[in-house]
């Protein structure tokens, strides 16, 4: 079985260190489900003291990387060093990244490539935009998205990966998918993974949704099959971070 992964991706917050030692005091304090794996994705900057700060079963990850070890890349981190620093997560390919700095899906599956060589666990994102899903291109515009990622990988890089199915749409807007949109577009991503790299591979993939995700939200969408966790933004920095973790206690 697929074990439940809830993620947190602080984006460009919280805006100070004050606000962040609360996050992590809350997170400490908080009852979480030992059945679920839980990553937080603070900015670079805040990497370490979190790390250094949260309990154990609380993971952290990178919200992005370079693939080259090290050299004159002024402003970029390196698989390499997380991994030095003990990092285990990076966060790829999120649609911020994708629009707002202009990386391809061939730049993030090099960097999915090169994260997981150097001993890094990624989640991978992908997702249609609001013209896309109109158009009825949604599983067209994940698969071309997944399919940079399949080439670059070999198969056995992904029990490596976690897929992030995050649609455009509905990421910082409040409209989140209905628990069919994301189970019928995670099955599409599924049977995709199945044909292209292998069944046993999609199988044992998680796959998560992101996407407004809230506490009164996450139930009824945590019960679809192809729903493997959350990739949470917003939510993730409020205490109700805990209820969506513990979506299924
Ligand atoms: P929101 O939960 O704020 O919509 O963000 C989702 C997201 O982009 C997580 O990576």
């Amino acid at each position: 079985a697929r074990q439940f992964f809830v993620g947190g991706n602080f984006k460009m917050n919280p805006a100070s260190k004050q606000a962040k030692v609360a996050l992590v005091e809350t997170l400490n304090k908080a009852p979480l489900d030992p059945n679920v794996e839980v990553v937080v994705a603070p900015p670079a900057l805040y990497l370490l003291a979190v790390k250094e700060t949260l309990k154990k079963e609380v993971k952290v990850a990178a919200q992005n990387c370079y693939f080259k070890p090290s050299g004159a890349f002024t402003g970029e981190i390196s698989p390499a060093q997380l991994v030095d620093s003990e990092i285990p997560y990076v966060v790829l390919g999120h649609s911020e990244r994708r629009t707002l700095f202009g990386e391809s899906s061939e730049l993030v599956a090099t960097k999915t490539k090169a994260a997981v060589d150097a001993g890094l666990s990624v989640i991978l994102c992908i997702g249609e935009t609001l013209e896309e899903r109109e158009a009825e291109k949604t599983v067209e515009v994940v698969s071309a998205q997944l399919k940079a990622a399949v080439d670059a990988l070999d198969e056995k890089d992904w029990s490596k990966i976690v897929v992030a199915y995050e649609p455009v749409w509905a990421i910082g807007t409040g409209k989140v998918a209905t628990s069919k949109q994301a189970q019928d577009t995670q099955a599409d991503v599924r049977a995709y993974i199945a044909k292209a790299v292998s069944p046993a591979v999609a199988e044992a993939t998680r796959i998560i949704y992101g996407g407004s995700v809230t506490a009164a939200n996450c139930k009824e969408l945590s019960s679809q099959p192809d729903v493997d966790g959350f990739l949470v933004g917003g939510a993730s920095l409020k205490p109700e971070f805990i209820d969506i973790v513990n979506v299924n206690k």
